[in-house]
């Protein structure tokens, strides 16, 4: 016979939002999960792929994201409401019980939760995991909580330009600097090929994937050459780095 532990556990369901877009590098989601939940693979730059068959909610691959990309949802049947566990790495921390506001991933106010748990992983650089009761129909929009002191209706949009650019890396994987793009343009190298070959940009892990369309757009806008005039650079096989055993060698 079972007990009402067991009969609760079998009616209670756990599972990941995954908010993780972009093919970069990074595995610790996977590295995280000892159930074999999450599966990034080889290469290391592909999207995690889940297997909610194999996860216990035990939330470790949401401590360990350092994109802060994961979010463990505990639905259970019947209910209404849902337990949305974040990772969280500002302070003060909100306290158990306390009401915080649910923000999507424009912070966005969606609504008011409690907080029921708090846990600080200090195994994973102190990030902080929040357990919040919400409403269910929100679950699927919420990525963060507001606390007491943060608290706000309508965010304030930044509307204003960053004034300093130069150091912003347009390549993140050769980490070629926006002023560097300036400075190549500057001695005449406009077409996006060319451009490729004196920076580097684009030459990376990515090939060009991250930041393609960011160094086109900036080539046009410093050279004042419209994009369709630029060119785009050849991708050469093979796209990502891979062993030379697997090219038979
Ligand atoms: S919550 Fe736990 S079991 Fe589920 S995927 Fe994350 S680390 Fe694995
Ligand atoms: S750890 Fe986070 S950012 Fe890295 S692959 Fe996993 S989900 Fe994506």
């Amino acid at each position: 016979m079972k007990t009402e532990k067991e009969k609760k556990r079998e009616k209670r369901k756990c599972y990941l939002i995954i908010e993780c877009q972009e093919e970069i590098p990074c595995n610790p989601c996977e590295e995280a999960c000892t159930r074999g939940a999450i599966e990034v693979g080889r290469p290391i730059t592909r999207l995690p792929c889940f297997y909610p068959d194999r996860c216990n909610g035990c939330a470790k691959c949401v401590a360990a994201c350092p994109g802060l990309c994961i979010y463990l949802v505990e639905e259970e049947e019947g209910s209404d409401k849902v337990i949305m566990t974040f990772p969280y790495e500002f302070l003060p921390l909100p306290g158990k019980g306390e009401s915080v506001d649910i923000v999507d991933s424009n912070g966005r106010n969606l609504g008011q939760g409690i907080v029921k748990r708090i846990k600080n992983t200090n195994a994973e650089n102190g990030t902080v995991l929040i357990s919040v009761e919400l409403n269910k129909e929100i679950g699927s929009k919420a990525r963060s909580i507001l606390t007491n002191g943060e608290r706000s209706a309508e965010p304030e949009l930044v509307t204003e330009e960053i004034e300093d650019t130069a150091d912003f890396q347009v390549c993140r994987c050769e980490e070629v600097l926006l002023s560097e793009l300036q400075t190549i343009t500057e001695l005449g190298i406009i077409l996006a090929p060319n451009l490729r070959r004196f920076s580097r940009v684009g030459l990376g892990l990515c090939q060009g994937k991250a930041c393609g369309e960011l160094m086109l757009s900036e080539l046009s806008r410093l050279s004042g050459v419209a994009l369709d005039e630029l060119g785009y650079p050849k991708a050469r096989p093979p796209v990502r780095p891979i062993k030379l055993r697997e090219l038979g060698c």
